[in-house]
C-alpha cells in the first residue's frame, strides 16, 4: 500500500460548494465530496459536468439503498451496521490508503472505512467496458460496499494477518477470493434492495453481470502500479465474479457466500 503525494489539492473548493448546493437535502458532507481533476492539477478550477452531477446523485441514491438493506441484515445477526463514508471524485484524489490516480476507478479504503467512487468510471464503464445502463454503476457501488462488510465483519483483517505467511500466489489466491465475497454481497444487497424498495427495472441484473463479466481480470487489461488500487488486485475471471453476484442475488443469504471454501 504504498502511497503517492496527492496532487491538485487546492482545485476542490468551488466544486464542493457547486455539489452542496445541488445536493442540498444532506444526503452527504460536503468534506466527502472531492472532484478535482489530476489532469489540470494547480491552474483552476474544476466544474463537473451534468453528467457527473447526475452520476454523482444516483451514486447517493444507491449508497443510501445498501444501508436500509446492511442495517437490516446486520441487525437480524445481533450487530450494528456501521455506515461507510463516500467520497466522490474524478481524477485523482487522496484516501487513507493513498493516493489514488485517475486510472484507479472505484475502491474501498478499510483504513478510513471510505467508500471512493470514481465518478468518471461510470462512462468508462459503458464506453470502454461495454457494459452500460445504471444498475452497472450500481453493482459497482454494492461491490465496494461488499468490501466494507467485509471490513465489518472483520474478514478483511484476517485475510490481511495472512501476508507474512503466505506466499505471493497464495496471496493472491486469498484477494480474488475477497473480491468474489464482495460480488457475493453485492447480489446479496440487490436481492433484499428489490424486497424492500423495489428497485429493480427488466434488465437490472443482465447489467449487473454484464459489468460483473466486463471487468472480470481476463477481460482487464488495465495495468496500474505506483498507486495504492486496492481494488487492482486480482478480482477472479469474468464467469466467477458472474458466479457469485447471481449467488447473492438469488439466496438472499450471506451464509451462502464463503468464497473462501468454494472451489469454482
Ligand atoms: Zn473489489
Amino acid at each position: 500500500m504504498g502511497g503517492r503525494v496527492a496532487i491538485g489539492g487546492g482545485l476542490g473548493g468551488l466544486v464542493i460548494l457547486l455539489l452542496s448546493l445541488f445536493f442540498g437535502n444532506g444526503n452527504f458532507s460536503p468534506e466527502d465530496v472531492n472532484i478535482g481533476n489530476g489532469g489540470d492539477a494547480g491552474n483552476g478550477s474544476y466544474t463537473p459536468t451534468e453528467e457527473e452531477n447526475q452520476n454523482a446523485q444516483f451514486v447517493s441514491v444507491v449508497l443510501k439503498d445498501t444501508e436500509d438493506v446492511w442495517h437490516e441484515l446486520f441487525q437480524e445477526q445481533g450487530s450494528d451496521y456501521v455506515e461507510p463514508h463516500l467520497v466522490m471524485f474524478t481524477g485523482s484524489t487522496d484516501s487513507g490508503c493513498g493516493y489514488a490516480s485517475a486510472a484507479t476507478g472505484p475502491f474501498y479504503c478499510p483504513v478510513d472505512s471510505k467508500v471512493y467512487i470514481d465518478l468518471s468510471f461510470y462512462v468508462e464503464l459503458a464506453d470502454r467496458f461495454g457494459a452500460s445502463g445504471d444498475f452497472a454503476m450500481a453493482y459497482v457501488v454494492a461491490h465496494e460496499v461488499g468490501h466494507h462488510v467485509q471490513h465489518l465483519l472483520g474478514t478483511t483483517d484476517k485475510i490481511d494477518a495472512m501476508r507474512g505467511r503466505l506466499n505471493e500466489r497464495q496471496m493472491n489466491a486469498m484477494s480474488v477470493k475477497l473480491e468474489l465475497q464482495a460480488d457475493f454481497y453485492a447480489g446479496v444487497w440487490a436481492n433484499h434492495a428489490q424486497k424492500m424498495n423495489d428497485i429493480l427495472d427488466p434488465g437490472d441484473i443482465e447489467e449487473a453481470l454484464n459489468a460483473a463479466n466486463a471487468i472480470g481480470d481476463d477481460r482487464l487489461q488495465q495495468q496500474s502500479q505506483g498507486y495504492v488500487v486496492p481494488d487492482a488486485f486480482t478480482h477472479g475471471t469474468s464467469k466467477q465474479r458472474m458466479y457469485w453476484f447471481k449467488k447473492g442475488f438469488d439466496t438472499g443469504d450471506m451464509s451462502e457466500g464463503n468464497t473462501f471454501d468454494e472451489v469454482d
